[in-house]
C-alpha cells in the first residue's frame, strides 16, 4: 500500500515524500479513505502510531479541493483541538510539512505565547488552526476568531482534555461552530464522559483502532 493507492493528490504526495514518509501506517490506511469520503471518525490510538497524518493529510486534501478565496480573507475551515501547547505545535509543524506544496495555510493558537504573534498569523489567512482550548476560547470571546465556517473538527486526545479540565471550554467552542460538519474524534481511553460526547457529536462514525 502506498499513499498514491489512497488517492492522495500529487502536491501532498510530494510533501510526504520530502518528509520521508514512504508507506502509510495501519491507522493511516484505515482513516484516510474514510475521512476523504466525508465520514465521521472515532479513533482509539496513541501518539506514535502516525495519528497526526491520519487526520491531517485527508483534511489538507479536502480543503485543497475547494478554493478559499484570497489569502487574507480566508475563513477557518478546519479546527484541531488538542490538550497541550507542545502537541499543537508538533501537529502544526507536521501539517506545514505535508502541505508544503499546496496552497493550504495553518496556524497554531496556544497559550503562553504572545497573542499578537498569533493574530498576525491569523491575519495572513489560515485554513486550518490547531489550538489548545483555553487560548482559543479567549480569542473567540474577543471576536478575533470566527468559527462559523468550520467544516471539519478534530478532537485530539479527548480523554486528556477531559483529565486536564478542558471539557467545558471544548463544549463552548463546539457551540460556536455549525452543527453540520465532519468530526474526527481521537481518544486513547473511553471513560463514560467521553462515550457521552461521542454519542452527541459523531454521526455513524467509522471506527479505527490500533
Ligand atoms: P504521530 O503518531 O502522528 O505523532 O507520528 C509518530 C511519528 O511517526 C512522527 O515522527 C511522524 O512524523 C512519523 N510518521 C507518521 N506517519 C509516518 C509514515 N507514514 N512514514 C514515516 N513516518 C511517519
Amino acid at each position: 500500500m502506498t499513499f498514491k493507492d489512497l488517492n492522495i493528490i500529487p502536491a501532498i504526495l510530494e510533501g510526504l515524500s520530502k518528509a520521508n514518509y514512504t508507506a502509510p501506517t495501519p491507522i493511516q490506511e484505515q482513516a484516510i479513505p474514510a475521512v476523504l469520503a466525508g465520514r465521521d471518525l472515532l479513533g482509539c490510538a496513541q501518539t506514535g502510531t502516525g495519528k497526526t497524518a491520519a487526520f491531517s493529510v485527508p483534511i489538507i486534501q479536502l480543503l485543497s479541493e475547494k478554493s478559499n478565496g484570497p489569502k487574507a480573507a480566508r475563513h477557518i475551515r478546519s479546527l484541531i483541538l488538542t490538550p497541550t501547547r507542545e502537541l499543537a505545535i508538533q501537529i502544526s509543524d507536521n501539517i506545514k510539512a505535508y502541505s508544503r506544496y499546496t496552497d493550504i495555510r495553518c496556524a497554531a493558537i496556544v497559550g503562553g505565547v504572545s497573542q499578537k504573534v498569533q493574530e498576525r498569523a491569523l491575519n495572513q489567512g489560515a485554513d486550518i488552526i490547531i489550538a489548545t482550548p483555553g487560548r482559543l476560547i479567549d480569542l473567540v470571546n474577543q471576536k478575533r476568531i470566527d468559527l462559523k465556517h468550520v467544516q471539519i473538527l478534530v478532537l485530539d486526545e479527548a480523554d486528556r482534555m477531559l483529565d486536564m479540565g478542558f471539557i467545558h471550554d471544548v463544549k463552548r467552542i463546539i457551540a460556536k461552530m455549525p452543527s453540520k460538519k465532519q468530526t474526527l474524534f481521537f481518544s486513547a481511553t473511553m471513560p463514560p464522559e467521553i462515550t457521552k460526547m461521542v454519542k452527541t457529536l459523531l454521526v455513524d462514525p467509522v471506527k479505527v483502532e490500533i
